[in-house]
């Protein structure tokens, strides 16, 4: 996309971002931040999101909430905590990324093993539902909010081997599809959702080992359509998909 967001795009909104410490999700954080936006850094290893949060302050960019917490542990009442808190520090949420994942392993759906494909479910859809779900309240505060799924191509069609990665990421497409449809003459709130392709991060090195990193495009490269699905110049989409 060759959009060429305003410096002051997300002025005073207050955005959180699940996955913030590392790939996508920390440039995603890094560029929203740069636009004005007083990020919430949400991940699982701690040092990752104080790293960022250091990043962002010595931009001079507004100073970051961080909410350590492992998606695959947490249980509603963690995050009808972070949600308390939010709602005591902000007030309202005017985005909301949901881009944390994992890929888990790529084998046969009949030999997986239970717990492991639960994880990866956990992870990947029931915490994203969850947030959404306790997170709604402080996204309806929002005079414009911006909920964003983020897909994968093996999940728009489950492509065999990648196990509950594209049936995850399947399931992420459907909530997105059905929170569009029933928010869109409920709330001031648009979902839609981001497929990313190919992008040179931890996880495209995990699926791909054998790939030489060097042809695979930048986390940097996304950027112009994050801070478009974020930023108000976005608010007549409801229930798309947008393909990097
Ligand atoms: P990375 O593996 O680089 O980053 C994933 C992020 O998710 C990390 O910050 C990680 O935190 C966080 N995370 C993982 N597990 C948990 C957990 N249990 N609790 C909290 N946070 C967790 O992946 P990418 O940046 O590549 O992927 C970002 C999104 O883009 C994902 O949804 C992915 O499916 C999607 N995508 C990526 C593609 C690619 O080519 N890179 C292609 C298509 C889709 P920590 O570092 O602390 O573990």
């Amino acid at each position: 996309m060759n959009y060429l967001a305003p410096q002051e795009l997300l002025k005073d909104k207050v955005i959180l971002i699940t996955g913030a410490g590392d790939g996508i999700g920390k440039q995603a954080a890094l560029a929203y931040a740069r636009h004005g936006a007083t990020v919430i850094l949400l991940g699982k290893t701690s040092a990752k999101l104080e790293q960022v949060y250091d990043e962002i302050i010595s931009l001079g960019a507004p100073e970051p909430g961080i909410a350590p917490m492992d998606l695959a542990l947490a249980g509603s009442d963690d995050i009808k905590q972070l949600a308390d808190v939010l709602e005591t520090t902000y007030g309202r949420l005017d985005g909301l990324l949901h881009n944390a994942a994992v890929l888990g392993e790529r084998i046969p759906a009949e030999h997986y093993d239970i717990e492991k494909w639960m994880n990866v479910m956990q992870v990947n859809f029931n915490a994203a539902f969850t947030l959404t779900r306790l997170l709604l309240p402080l996204l309806r505060q929002s005079k414009a909010a911006s909920l964003l799924f983020t897909s994968s191509s093996v999940g728009a069609t489950p492509r065999a081997y990648w196990g509950p990665y594209a049936v995850s990421k399947y399931a992420v497409e459907g909530l997105a599809k059905l929170l569009a449809e029933e928010l869109e003459s409920t709330s001031n709130i648009r979902v839609n959702i981001v497929n990313p392709g190919a992008t040179r991060t931890r996880m495209r090195r995990a699926a791909f080992p054998n790939e030489d990193p060097t042809g695979v495009k930048s986390t940097e490269t996304l950027m112009p359509l994050y801070l478009y699905l974020m930023g108000d110049d976005s608010k007549g989409n409801n229930g798309e998909t947008f393909n990097a």
